[in-house]
């Protein structure tokens, strides 16, 4: 039986990943399972996998908790602390699918004992990829992609030579707006950003997929993991979200990854990694879909494809002020606070101030100094998005 835990487990992914472990209850045991605010999915999870412990990220609602796993046996905690607990509990395999950049030091928790981290929280390499890939090399745990794009490179490259690759090729669906003319986006709401023409993930992430900020956040995953040069990763508009991502090879050879779009795929794919096994996802008709069609990802319409390109460039810290100014500036559009546009406008001028603050992007990429460059950013972006 293999030893698995479930951080994020009442979400998107951590939901598709627990469907997948019901499928073989015998395969597993599941140690820690974890949720932000869900106490009633987390119990009901915990107690249907016999879980050893659940863990809620907000204290308050730890009696809550308390009460629902009364007399099942199950051990249940709370709070920042208890999360990284819950991922310091030997395990074999540990999904990482926590939202934002709260992800990371759970992350890094279950590195250190030595498990192997199936990682959708793409947070923790924008913020942090030297640190998370070191981590795992120091313990001899490993970290493998469940973002889509970055399971499909993966997968393309297996029984490759790294140093073949000429580049990578991301592909985004376009999210809710990809239709829309420009200038209607100044007047999105969040609930039109959240409806998502092909995936069903979690609200931050589907409005994420509709300003590209999504898709900014995995070419720099996709720098980080795959240790590769900005100039070797593009974006492609592809609306069918078939295709998730393309190797190009130095003989010109081009890979591509093809499935539905279900996460079941990459998370089955890292569960069962280095194997294969049957997953329950639609095969697709390739007659029946009869075309796939592709547009350029445009930085005027996304700028946050060219903020991308610059936060590589300054490299360091600046990940880490990205991603956090990019998370206080969803929660202000969805709190309706600022415009859909504005969203670009508030982390671009974060990230100017970042550059403007002596020694900040320049610090080591460690736990502390990622947390430092996280709190600048969210301070910085309240400032800007302050009216006066
Ligand atoms: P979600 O919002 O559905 O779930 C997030 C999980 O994290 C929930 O369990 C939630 O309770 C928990 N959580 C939220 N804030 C927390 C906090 N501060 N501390 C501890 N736990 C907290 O999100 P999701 O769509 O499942 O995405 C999870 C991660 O996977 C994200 O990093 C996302 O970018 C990535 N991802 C998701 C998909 C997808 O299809 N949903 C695809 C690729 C990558
Ligand atoms: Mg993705």
């Amino acid at each position: 039986m293999r030893r698995v835990s479930v951080l994020g487990a009442t979400g998107s992914i951590g939901q598709n990943t627990l469907d997948l472990i019901a499928r073989a209850p015998e395969a597993y045991q599941v140690v820690a399972l974890t949720g932000g605010r869900n106490v009633a999915q987390l119990a009901e999870d915990a107690m249907k996998f016999r879980a050893e412990l659940a863990v809620v990220a907000d204290p308050a609602l730890l009696p809550d908790l308390r009460d629902r796993l009364a007399g099942s046996g199950i051990a249940a905690a709370a709070g920042a602390e208890a999360l990284e607990e819950a991922a310091l509990r030997p395990a074999d395999w540990v999904m990482s699918a926590i939202v934002g950049a709260a992800g990371l030091a759970p992350g890094l928790r279950a590195l250190e004992q030595g498990a192997t981290l199936a990682l959708a929280n793409k947070e923790s390499m924008v913020c942090a990829g030297p640190l998370v890939l070191a981590t795992a090399a120091a313990h001899g745990g490993r970290v493998l992609p469940v973002d889509s794009e970055h399971s499909a490179v993966f997968q393309a490259l297996i029984g490759e030579d790294i140093a073949c690759v000429e580049r990578v090729i991301l592909t985004a669906s376009g999210g809710a707006f990809r239709d829309w003319p420009a200038e209607d986006l100044a007047h999105a709401t969040p609930e039109q950003a959240a409806t998502h023409p092909n995936w069903a993930m979690g609200q931050r992430i589907t409005i994420d997929s509709a300003s590209m900020f999504n898709k900014a956040l995995e070419v720099i995953e996709t720098k980080e993991f795959f240790d590769l040069r900005p100039d070797q990763i593009d974006v492609v508009v592809h609306p069918e979200s078939l295709i998730h991502a393309l190797v190009g090879f130095c003989d010109g050879a081009l890979m591509a990854h093809m499935g539905a779009p279900d996460m079941r795929h990459a998370i089955g794919f890292a569960l069962n990694h280095p194997g294969r096994a049957p997953l329950p996802v639609e095969r697709l008709d390739l007659a029946k879909l009869a075309q796939l069609t592709f547009r350029p990802a445009c930085e005027t319409r996304w700028p946050a494809l060219r903020l991308a390109r610059e936060v590589m460039a300054a490299g360091g810290l600046a990940g880490a002020v990205f991603n956090a100014a990019k998370e206080r500036a969803l929660d202000a559009f969805i709190a309706r606070q600022i415009g859909f546009l504005q969203m670009a406008e508030v982390v671009e001028q974060v990230l100017d101030r970042a550059t403007g603050e002596p020694g900040l992007l320049q610090a080591g990429i460690t736990l502390d100094n990622v947390r430092q460059a996280d709190h600048f950013a969210r301070r910085s972006a309240d400032e800007i998005m302050t009216p006066t």
